[in-house]
Parts: C-alpha cells; structure tokens; sequence
C-alpha cells in the first residue's frame, strides 16, 4: 500500500506534458555530442553531420541541400523539413505555407544555436514536437560557419563560464561573417544569399549567438531587425507582437527570463540605459528587414552553464516555431504588404520621396525593467570607487530602452540608379544580393542628380579587412549621358529599399562605405591632382520630375 501510495505521489508531482507516458528514447546516434559527454565538448562538422544523416536515415520528412562548399572543403548541409516532404522551392511556394530559416554557429565560438538546432530538428522529427510541420516548412543551417567551428582553441571564449574547453573561432577566414551582410566578400553571404534567401524566400530568418560578457539577467536576450531604411512594418511586428508573445510562453512554460538584447555600463550603477546594438544591414538581421522580410537575433547568456545555454536556445527555437506554426499566413501577409508599398512607393515619378541614409540610436518612450546580476561600489585602499558583482540579481525599473532608430541623414529615392561599365564588381555585388540589373542596349541620356564630391574620408579602424570610405558633398541637378554596356537598377522592385541602401553615397552602410568605389575615384583624383571637388560619384541617380539645369 504504502509503495502504490508513493508512485500516485509521484505521478502527481510529474510535469503534465509528461503524465504517466513512457520517456522519449532516440538512438545514441541522434544524440548531440554536449548530450553524450556530459557537456564536456560541442560538435565538430563531422559530428554534426553525424548526426543530421542518422536524422535522415529514420525519416522522410528532411531533405539535405547543400549551403556552400567551404575554402576548407566542407560540404554545409542545409536541411528543409516539412510535411509532406519538400525538395524543391517550387513545392514551398505551392504549398502556401511560410519557410523559417533558423541559422547556428554563424560565429564559429558561439556553439549553443548549433547544438540546440539538431535537438530541434530530433524533436520536431521524432518526440514531441512533430507538430511544427503542420503549417510551416522549416530550413535549417546548424552549423552556419563550419570552417571557424573548426578551428578550435581553448582560448576563444576565455570569459564563459562551465564551457566545453575547446570551441571554435568567431571568424571564418578572416572575416566576420556577420558584418558581411552589405559587401557580401565571403562564400557563406554569397551562399545565404543564393541558396536560402533567394531560393527559398523565408518569411523570418533566425540568427543564433551568444553574447561576449554583459552580466545581465536574463537567460537569453534577442532582437527584430532593425529595420534602418526599410518598410518598419515586419520590424515593428517582430518587435511588438512575435517577440514579446515568445517571452510570455517562455516564462510560462520554463520559467526562464528572455528579454531585449542590450548592454550597460555597471560603472554606472544602477544602470539607467539598456542600449542595442546597431542598425547597419551587414548585420543579417538588419539585412532582413531591407528585404521586407522579418529576422531575430538571440543570444544566449555567456555566464550561464553550457546546458543551460544549450536549453535556453532550444527552447527559444522551438517557441519561435510554436509561434510561427500559429501566425505563420500573419506573417506572410505583412511581409507581402511590405513588398506592395516598397514597389509602389518606389515606382511613383511625380514627386521626390526620401529615405534615410544615416541613423542613430533612441530610447523607446517606455522605460523597461531591467534584470540585472546587482554590482556592489566599494572604495579601494587609494580611494578609487571599484565594483564586485554579486550573485543576487536584481530588477531595476525605469530603464531607458535604447532599442531603435531614427534617421539623422536623407536621401531623395530614385526611380534608378545609373552607372559605368566599369564598375562591374558593383555590377556583380548587386546581383549576388538578388538585385535585376540591367545593361543598357543604347547610350542612354539621363536626367536626375549626380552626387558631387567634396571630401574623402577614410574610417580610423578596420573592420573586415576594410577602413571603411566615407564621402562628402551634394547633390545637384543633372543630364547625364550613358552609353550602351553601362548598368542600369530600377527601383520598381521589392529590393528597392535594399538597393537605396547599397548605391546611396552616403549611406552609412553602402558599397561606397565597402571601399566598392574607392580605386575609381583615386583614378579620377589622379587625372585632377589634389582636387577632390572635382570628382562626382560614378552612380547617377535617375530622377525623372528633376527639372535639369545643366
Ligand atoms: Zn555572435
């Protein structure tokens, strides 16, 4: 009697999701490597792969493409589930339900998107979430950076805590893979772009990271897109609606805290600013939103055990596709209106529309409440104020939110963008982002503006191998005559706000800021020595309600 007593006991005690039914068993080989070691090491590549054919051998439902082959030789698998199966994006577009993309690794030390992606994909496959496939088609890319992954060293995330001692480095190559979202200089941007943004048009991308050091309290902290010069539409849902749902079902289901990525300076303690961190589209978040298509970036919580890292973004995936497999056609509706307005706006010649070119960060009007690990000032024995941390964390009210944008420089928009033929690897770029360009058949005369340059300055630091071009001058009025073999870029298009943002010559984050025009320009500075005011940017902007005065 007592013994029965007991098991009731126990059976009343277990979490409803589980009753009295039997545990999910999968094969060791559908394991990942944190769950077979303890949490001793992350995946190799290979182990990865490992485990995404014994995925593939059991079921039907995943079908393998491949992402890119990288310079290291590695085949990166890029897995579609959905059911019934899909193979070809023709399919996808039939079907009508919207593709997810969530992608791991894209920083090669940050391993928790990689490892939570393939539990994912076993449990959306074979446990207890198999009905995520009823209304949405899923892409996965677990190991995003598999080159960088690889390279592993004990000392590429020295500040976290209870980590597997060896993981991979952020960089692939050189480069960081998610700065490379304008200039598009690695196989991976070119892959993305190629072989998961154009090929299979996803509603939402999913970025999955882990934060470098803020003591926060929060056991994950994500971002929409920023949405910089594009439709602030599937921005402000992402931010507004999706994100904020996820975080209740979260703290309801898991009792985990999520909240908005950020970081503040504890010397200033309490902390009265919570600021993101950027607006720029070679971030591939940001990148979405100028596509008119919804993006969030997660990051997982550094000082957290890897487990724990590994559940928080588990459950942070799995929630976002809770979410889309419900709101999935809400989605694609506000994604396809983004398309309307972007190509009608952009197709109107009668009056001249702007767009931003250059943002700063702004606070919300709502403050929020801060979780935060609570710093103790004390008073060193030479009379410097220093700070210890604590293990209490604590809510801190009245926090700014500096989580958007707003622009400090305009630009007119055009109906095109005209330039030589010379500037092919421009010519090239744009059609790597999925941008129609034109060669002109005939010499062309054009009216609209032409940008005159007054100034070249050159950015102090590096990033990407670059020290970033930034121009100054004006536009003014102008007739321009092209010739046949020249470029042409119309705007009537859904990447009109992308293409606004690469060919702008003083977009923050254009082809001009990516150096695309500088060897141009000093051949023209070397036919004018030392006159820089001499020079007009190569684009031309076609404007056709511009009356010409030259
Ligand atoms: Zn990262």
């Amino acid at each position: 009697m007592k013994a029965v007593s007991i098991i009731s006991l126990v059976l009343a005690l277990l979490p409803p999701s589980y009753g009295a039914e039997e545990p999910l068993s999968f094969p060791e080989a559908m394991m990942t490597i944190p769950e077979r070691t303890n949490y001793d090491r992350t995946s190799t590549f290979a182990e990865v792969v490992a485990v995404v054919d014994a995925l593939g051998q059991s079921s039907d439902l995943i079908h393998r493409e491949t992402l890119l082959l990288t310079e290291d030789g590695k085949d990166v698998p890029l897995l579609v589930l959905a059911r019934p199966p899909i193979v070809t994006p023709a399919q996808a577009r039939a079907s009508g339900k919207p593709v997810i993309y969530i992608q791991g690794n894209i920083h090669g030390g940050e391993v928790e998107g990689k490892e939570a992606s393939l539990i994912a994909m076993r449990d959306i496959l074979f446990g207890d979430k198999q009905h995520l496939l009823n209304d949405q088609i899923l892409v996965f890319a677990p190991i995003y950076n598999a080159d960088g992954n690889d390279n592993m060293s004990s000392t590429s995330r020295p500040s976290q805590e209870m980590s597997p001692l060896l993981a991979g480095e952020r960089l692939a190559h050189g480069y960081d893979l998610n700065r490379d979202g304008m200039a598009v200089e690695t196989p991976e941007t070119r892959a993305l772009y190629l072989n998961v943004i154009q090929r299979w048009d996803p509603a939402l991308l999913v970025d999955l990271h882990t934060t470098n050091g803020t003591w926060h309290g929060y056991s994950l902290t994500y971002a929409p897109s920023y949405h910089t010069a594009g439709d602030g539409a599937t921005s402000a849902y992402t931010a507004d609606v999706m994100l904020p749902a996820i975080a209740a079902s979260v703290k309801e289901k898991f009792d985990l805290n999520f909240g908005w990525y950020g970081s503040f300076d504890y010397r200033d303690w309490p902390p009265t600013e919570l600021r993101t961190y950027h607006h720029a589209p070679r971030y591939l978040t940001n990148n979405m939103g100028l596509r008119n298509r919804m993006a969030i970036l997660a990051e997982t919580f550094a000082h957290d055990r890897f487990y724990k890292r590994v559940h928080a973004a588990n459950v942070f995936v799995e929630e976002i596709l809770e979410y889309t497999n419900l709101h999935g056609r809400e989605i694609q509706r506000i994604n396809a209106a983004a398309d309307a307005r972007t190509v009608s706006r952009s197709s109107q010649s009668t009056a001249a529309i702007e767009n931003g070119i250059q943002f700063e960060m702004v606070a919300l009007d709502e403050p929020l409440e801060l979780l935060s690990y609570k710093y103790i000032p004390y008073t060193t024995a030479t009379g410097d104020t220093e700070f210890a941390r604590s293990s209490e964390i604590v809510t801190i009210p009245g926090v700014h939110n500096y989580n958007r944008f707003e622009t400090t420089k305009w630009a007119t928009v055009p109906i095109a963008y005209v330039f030589p033929a010379e500037l092919s690897e421009v010519a090239e770029t744009l059609t790597e982002h999925g941008i129609d360009v034109t060669i002109l058949e005939q010499d062309t005369r054009f009216e609209g503006e032409v940008f005159g340059i007054t100034g070249i300055e050159t950015q102090a630091f590096v990033q990407n191998l670059h020290r970033n071009t930034l121009l100054q001058g004006q536009y003014r009025p102008a007739s321009q005559q092209f010739n046949a073999g020249d470029y042409h870029v119309a705007l009537d298009n859904r990447l009109a706000n992308l293409i606004f943002y690469l060919l702008e010559a003083q977009s923050d984050d254009g082809l001009a800021y990516w150096n695309f025009f500088d060897s141009y320009l000093q051949s023209q500075l070397a036919q004018n020595p030392g006159d820089a005011a001499a020079m007009d940017f190569p684009v031309f902007k076609v404007l056709p309600f511009v009356a010409s005065q030259n």
